[in-house]
């Protein structure tokens, strides 16, 4: 981040507002401009600049001689760090000493502890890298352009979650400069979006397939005093309009409202480090942090299409039916007199034993709700 002290910085510059939180507002296209007039081509090219020529730069740069290069070559290189004694960790198969052979059933022990299974979580983080790391596309049209920006959003937990104590981020993700706010609209994924409504106890196999994203599409994000709302279908309202109206009736500044899907990153005024709105499914709103924005570097994933890309996923811990402790919960009940809690959840076998007779009558007084685990999607 630029120095503020003493010069006069372009406003486009990124500056802190507060110190190591955020910085002044900035427009993200210009900063970009400015950022494409000062740098050479060279560094923000894909292309690799050959080793010979690189050399023939460097010593141009440093004005010394070819064979000083030579020489500061073979001492900085990384064979100079390595030990000339051999590898203390290989202990001999069948040692004779005591400190030996107290260290050979240590390692022993410790490669018992190595697993050689991954679990889920891990299995998603590495099948998410192997996807996007260095990724080059198969069509070049759809190439990430060279001097491209990569913002960075930390999407966090729904402000109503109050079981998280602590703020934490719920995803990160890296957005294209040029890509329109639906696209991470439509990216960030909330247990909300999944909701099934409706009371399903007298008969449970009627549950719809079709979700609270399927009916009610609204959304906004809010940057900088503006409603970007999502307008893209038919059923999509402004419900930054409530907000609006009270807000006419106080002392505030007019917000203004303009459309999701016609806005890019680039014409964005932003603060990094800021705390920005997103809301949707009427009133679930998480914050949306921007912690970052850099331009795109080969070694990044280069395939468009794979943005927004997801870096990172908090894991949830699944909530597991409350009689097997086995498999995740799929139902919640209420006002249920032979559950052991209120609410109480349950997966579909258990449910079904507990609730229904062999006819599928339903037994006892019980509410019952389909249940979405949000660690489900870890
Ligand atoms: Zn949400
Ligand atoms: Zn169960």
């Amino acid at each position: 981040m630029a120095e503020s002290s003493g010069v006069t910085l372009n406003e486009n510059v990124p500056v802190f507002e507060y110190t190591d939180v955020s910085s002044k507002e900035f427009h993200i296209g210009a900063f970009r401009d400015l950022w494409l007039n000062a740098l050479n081509l060279d560094v923000y090219s894909y292309s690799d600049t050959s080793p010979e020529i690189r050399d023939v730069q460097l010593i141009e740069e440093m004005g010394i001689e070819p064979e000083t290069l030579e020489e500061l070559k073979n001492m900085c290189s990384v064979e100079s760090l390595r030990s000339e004694h051999e590898d203390t960790d290989t202990v001999p198969a069948d040692p004779q000493l005591s400190t030996l052979k107290l260290r050979k059933r240590r390692q022993e022990y410790k490669e018992s502890l190595t697993r050689d299974h991954i679990d889920r979580h891990e299995a998603y983080a590495n099948e998410l890298e192997m996807i996007c790391v260095g990724k080059k596309p198969e069509d070049l049209g759809d190439l990430v352009p060279e001097g491209e920006l990569i913002l960075t959003f930390n999407v966090l937990y729904p402000v109503l979650f109050q079981r998280f104590k602590h703020v934490r981020a719920y995803q990160t993700l890296n957005v294209l400069g040029s890509q329109k706010l639906t696209e991470l609209k439509d990216a960030i994924c909330c247990v909300s979006d999944l909701q099934v409504f409706g009371e399903f106890s007298n008969n449970p196999d009627t549950v719809p397939q079709f979700i609270s994203k399927d009916h009610y599409k609204s959304a906004f994000f809010f940057f900088n005093g503006t409603f970007y709302n999502d307008t893209r279908f038919p059923e999509c309202r402004d419900i930054s309009a409530t907000t609006i109206d009270w807000a006419k009736t106080r002392d505030f500044t007019e917000f203004e409202t303009a459309k999701m899907e016609d806005t890019c990153f680039h014409d964005l005024k932003m603060k990094v480090g800021f705390p920005y709105y997103y809301t949707h499914q009427g009133d679930c709103e998480h914050v949306v942090i921007l912690t970052d924005i850099r331009l795109v570097h080969q070694d990044d994933c280069l395939d468009k299409k794979l943005y927004p890309l997801i870096t990172h996923k908090h894991r949830v811990v699944t909530r597991k039916c409350s009689v097997c402790h086995t498999y995740i919960s799929r139902w919640v009940t209420t006002n249920d007199a032979l559950a052991p809690t209120d609410p109480c959840l349950f997966c579909e076998q258990c449910f079904r034993l507990f609730h229904y007779d062999d006819k599928l009558n339903k037994v006892g007084d019980f509410l019952a709700y389909a249940y979405v685990d949000p660690g489900t999607f870890n």
